[in-house]
């Protein structure tokens, strides 16, 4: 059986050859195997994120704890002039998520802004970032709290009352039975 040889392509040559150029955004759009949207790039033994991999040579090591942004909005892109390492947090405000729309917010939902002495932060937990929250909503609804109808006070029924509601047996007497 005749021996099969594969040549190696080097690593920039195979992540070239996956390599689809959008002419309007310039964005270098993956064409292999993507893992949640972003090129999945095989090299030395394992996948790596295309757009990652290619940060770390082209633009420099990513720090710890830090993930790199598509500037592009473009998961499968690895151009690395559309690339920019931040934060997870930083990260996190330049998307859509829910948080991230709370933070850009400038008013409340009634329109109150939210800066300056309206804006409160509140602790929100270990490791979170602080709530905001509107001041005057917030007092607003300590007052509606406060002016809440109450409930009618039912009096405790008393003593007497109550030994008529138990069973003829089990009525407690007021007097000591002395010997
Ligand atoms: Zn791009
Ligand atoms: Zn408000």
């Amino acid at each position: 059986m005749p021996k099969k040889f594969y040549r190696v392509k080097p690593a920039w040559v195979r992540l070239m050859s996956k390599r689809v150029v959008d002419p309007s955004s310039g964005c270098w759009i993956f064409t292999g195997g993507r893992i949640k949207d972003y090129g999945a790039f095989y090299y030395e033994g394992r996948n790596h994120y295309a757009h990652r991999w290619i940060y770390a040579r082209v633009v420099g090591p990513i720090p710890e704890g830090y993930e790199v942004d598509h500037l592009c909005k473009n998961p499968p892109c690895f151009n690395p002039e559309h690339l920019e390492a931040v934060t997870q947090y930083e990260n996190n405000m330049r998307s859509d998520s829910k948080t991230a729309r709370m933070k850009r917010q400038t008013e409340c939902l009634r329109g109150h802004p939210l800066s300056g002495h309206n804006l409160m932060l509140v602790k929100s937990g270990p490791g979170r970032a602080p709530a905001r929250v509107c001041r005057t909503c917030k007092n607003e609804s300590y007052k509606a709290f406060r002016r809440r109808p109450k409930s009618p006070v039912v009096a405790e029924p008393s003593f007497d009352e109550q030994s008529r509601l138990l069973p003829p047996g089990a009525r407690r007497s007021t007097r000591r039975t002395s010997e």
